[in-house]
């Protein structure tokens, strides 16, 4: 399995070499994958991170109303309840406080003391040392730290979930919660039937603070949530309810022949009213937050397949690039190992892949062609004649050399000749050196233009020169000689006029070595100056069997 990955991987390293690309561009475009790979998951971790907080600040909206609305009704049962006092009831209600206050807690929100005061609070309210109308102040204050408690939240300012939404709701608690007081005031009211002034007061302003929170509630909320308000408050219990206490606000009076229970009942109606808006409103937060959550999921997804895919991309990217860098360098060193051994200094490099290493092979080649140059100007200064342009001895002496190794080998004819220029001495005493120089120079020019390119042309020295001839015989190469011979001696020197030269021949012959091949031709050249210069003089092996040749008899 594993082998197999990284067949692909390899694979699509080979691939991906194909596509012409410099390692610097490789490089670059995997600087910008990592990068942008890295944004990528830290966006993803961000916003793992923002959608926990949400989740957080909705179970902490939740947790506050529920605990708002369990304080309530612990407060009714407590000071309020027109039907005297349930004590199991009130039992139940305070374990169910007390779980919501716990649930509080649990959400990571903690109302500094609220529990001991709750407790005391308890306490005095079952010892009788308080008295009801003071109770329900006490647990009313208690209540609004609760309520307070979310209006921080709307304040804070890494809220995530918008702020009108939260706002919106702990309005909803809060009319729900002036409500609840109305109820209680005003049963309290109609039950004792004393200190009206005071009844009206409370009532009036408890009214305004319910009707100004349910104004705020209508600017902050949701479309959805006022038309639900609407939904909720359109039944005629709700109207009553409210009615009811405009009616005793505006006329200053208790209405006639409602009694308290009825009153509670009417009252409660429309608590439990904003108690379902409240629930509703909880509802569409925590859908916001699916919702949140569904995209997050989505994000991560993405993220997770970016980040895969950005992964693979970025190992095969650097095989790629490792690959091509090494092969490149393989076969450059390769190239250059070649070069270097054989001193085969003609040959270059061929590298077609990263631009540095093909700048490197072209600095190489370079230099080759610097070093070919160089070699091929050695070779010709060591090998050349620098007066006449011919071959110098030197040269003469490696080819003789190689050309009597491949005659141990093969048969095949070679001959030599070597002329001197007549009374060449008395050219220099006439017409000085210079022009004797000129001769020299003339006297080659004219000679090469006469041979093959095969024939070897070289100045032996002084005015002596040897014409190396492969497959010449002995009847080609006289002929050669008589030839060069009539040329020269037909030919006008500038400043001097006519000059002739003296030729010997020879040919190689099998018990030869280099030196006495080299000493019959200049034997032969001896004979033709003793025998009145200006001719062709052959001379062969004493032992040697017969030649066939016509031109010199032999
Ligand atoms: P022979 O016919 O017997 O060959 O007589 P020669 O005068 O040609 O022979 P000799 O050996 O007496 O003189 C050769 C002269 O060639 C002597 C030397 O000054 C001259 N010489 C040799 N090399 C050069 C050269 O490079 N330039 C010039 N100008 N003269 C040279
Ligand atoms: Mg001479
Ligand atoms: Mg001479």
């Amino acid at each position: 399995m594993k082998s197999s990955a990284a067949a692909m991987l390899l694979q699509y390293s080979h691939l991906n070499m194909n596509i012409k690309m410099t390692i610097r561009q490789k490089l670059l475009l995997l600087a910008s994958i990592a990068i942008v790979g890295m944004f990528l998951s830290l966006w993803v971790q961000y916003r793992s991170y923002s959608v926990q907080a949400h989740v957080q600040e909705v179970r902490a909206v939740g947790t506050l109303s529920l605990a708002a609305h369990e304080l309530q009704k612990e407060r009714g049962l407590t000071t309020m309840a027109p039907h005297g006092r349930d004590d199991h009831g009130l039992a139940q209600q305070k374990l169910n406080t007390d779980a919501a206050l716990i649930r509080l807690a649990g959400a990571g929100i903690d109302l500094n003391g609220f529990r001991e005061s709750l407790a005391r609070l308890r306490t005095s309210v079952t010892e009788k040392t308080i008295n009801p109308l003071a109770a329900r102040d006490a647990y009313s204050n208690l209540l609004h730290r609760v309520i307070n408690e979310m209006d921080r939240l709307n304040r804070e300012p890494s809220a995530h979930i918008p702020m009108s939404d939260i706002s919106s709701h702990a309005h909803l608690i809060a009319t729900k919660e002036y409500l609840g007081q109305m109820r209680a005031t005003l049963s309290y009211w109609i039950e004792h039937k004393h200190d009206n002034d005071l009844a009206l007061k409370g009532l009036a302003r408890l009214n305004i603070l319910h009707v100004e929170e349910l104004r705020k509630f209508r600017l902050d909320a949701s479309p959805e949530l006022t038309d639900f308000l609407d939904a909720q408050f359109s039944g005629h219990e709700v109207e009553n309810a409210l009615g009811t206490v405009q009616q005793v606000v505006s006329s200053g009076n208790l209405p006639q022949g409602l009694s308290s229970s009825e009153w509670w009942l009417m009252a409660t109606v429309a608590i439990d009213r904003l108690k379902a808006v409240e629930d509703h409103s909880l509802q569409l937060i925590e859908k916001q937050v699916e919702k949140e959550l569904d995209h997050l999921q989505t994000a991560m997804f993405f993220g997770v397949i970016v980040t895969v895919v950005s992964g693979l991309a970025i190992l095969a990217l650097a095989l790629s690039a490792t690959f091509s860098l090494l092969r490149a360098l393989d076969k450059v060193l390769a190239n250059i190992e070649h070069i270097t051994t054989n001193m085969d200094f003609q040959n270059r490099i061929h590298a077609d892949s990263p631009e540095e290493i093909g700048r490197i092979s072209k600095s190489f080649n370079e230099l080759l062609d610097i070093a070919e140059r160089l070699l091929n100007e050695k070779d010709y200064l060591a090998n050349t004649d620098m007066l006449t342009g011919t071959h110098n001895r030197l040269r003469f002496s490696q080819v003789l050399h190689e050309e009597a190794e491949r005659k141990r080998r093969n048969k095949t004819p070679m001959a030599l000749i070597m002329f001197d220029i007549d009374h060449f001495k008395s050219v220099n005493d006439t017409f000085g050196h210079n022009i004797g120089d000129e001769v020299l120079k003339s006297m080659a020019k004219l000679v090469a233009g006469e041979i093959r390119a095969t024939d070897l042309f070289c100045r032996w020295g002084g005015e002596e020169f040897v014409l190396l001839l492969r497959d010449h015989d002995c009847d080609a190469a006289i002929t050669l000689a008589e030839k060069l011979r009539i040329l020269i001696e037909s030919s006008d020197f500038p400043a001097i006029g006519k000059m002739t030269c003296s030729f010997g021949v020879t040919v190689w012959e099998q018990d030869d070595t280099e030196t006495s091949f080299m000493a019959r031709a200049d034997k032969a050249l001896y004979d033709s100056k003793r025998d009145g210069r200006n001719r062709v003089c052959f001379e062969r092996m004493r032992t040697s069997t017969p030649l066939d040749c016509v031109a010199c008899g032999q």
